[in-house]
């Protein structure tokens, strides 16, 4: 292997150096990627650790909030001796003991309109795992203005959805849609209950974050179909998977034909973001 891999990482990634679809080369993509998870919550959990264990070379995390011991029916980056730390050191920690291979930045911060384009800017792609409709918003808006691929998931009671969006210019799937292509503008608040009011079956995050950790893996590998282009939508009380074809919406004020969203100023920058998943 002409690869610059140490003996132990050629153990570390043995079973996908073996996959004719990723091998010494797709792993050598991955340890050069750079990925930032937005949230390190429900969904971010999983996908921060299947990350790692990948051996994404660069994993950033941002989030603001504590770990709650409410937080552990679900949020399996932490533990019950986390509880009270930022949650993306706790993540972080997480994570170096699953691969000490990755360098984890972690941002304890709110991921906002000040700063959503510049995060963004320094990663390859970036993943929502944020369980808030003005930060999924705004990161469907950030991704687009940044010019990166975004893979977002979402998860209430027992429902979730995984979607890929890379249809800014340069993108590789121009007619595929953005965020608001399909859900216009946030709900008024208050309209659609958070995971806090309505509850959500914790291995649900599991699910939903695994396909959106294997949506993120494909983006960065160039592999199989993406994602862009369908919601996909995973009822667990009826184990049903239903696939939604979406296409980018002429009308859409983000990506249509004639955009009124130029920039990140209709972001509220207090907006009440509620729980993180
Ligand atoms: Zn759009």
């Amino acid at each position: 292997m002409s690869l610059d891999f140490s003996d132990e990482q050629i153990q570390r990634y043995a079973r996908h150096i073996l996959l004719p679809q990723v091998g010494g080369h797709g792993q050598e993509k991955l340890l050069n990627a750079k990925v930032l998870v937005v949230g390190a919550g429900g969904l971010g959990s999983p996908v921060l650790m299947y990350l790692a264990a990948a051996g994404v070379g660069t994993i950033g995390v941002i989030d603001d909030d504590q770990v709650e011991l409410s937080n552990l029916q679900r949020q399996i980056a932490h533990t019950t001796q986390s509880v009270g730390e930022p949650k993306v050191e706790s993540a972080a920690r997480t994570l170096k003991a699953i691969n000490p291979d990755v360098n984890v930045i972690p941002y304890n911060d709110r991921f906002g309109p000040a700063n959503a384009l510049d995060l963004i800017a320094q990663y390859d792609l970036v993943t929502d795992g944020s369980d808030n409709f003005p930060t999924r918003f705004l990161v469907n808006d950030a991704a687009y203005f940044a010019r990166r691929p975004l893979v977002t998931g979402a998860i209430l009671r027992f429902d979730g959805q995984v979607a890929t969006f890379k249809n800014f210019p340069g993108g590789g799937h121009e007619d595929g849609p953005c965020y608001r292509c399909i859900f216009r503008e946030p709900p008024p608040p208050g309209q659609i209950p958070s995971c806090s009011e309505a509850g959500v079956l914790g291995v649900l995050c599991g699910t939903v974050g695994s396909l959106q950790a294997t949506e993120v893996l494909k983006e960065l590998l160039g592999i199989g179909d993406t994602l862009s282009g369908a919601l996909l939508v995973y009822d667990a009380l009826a184990t049903q998977f239903r696939r939604i074809k979406v296409r980018r919406d002429p009308g859409c004020p983000l990506c249509g034909d004639a955009p009124t969203i130029k920039d990140l100023s209709i972001h509220d920058p207090n907006a009440e973001l509620g729980c993180r998943g």
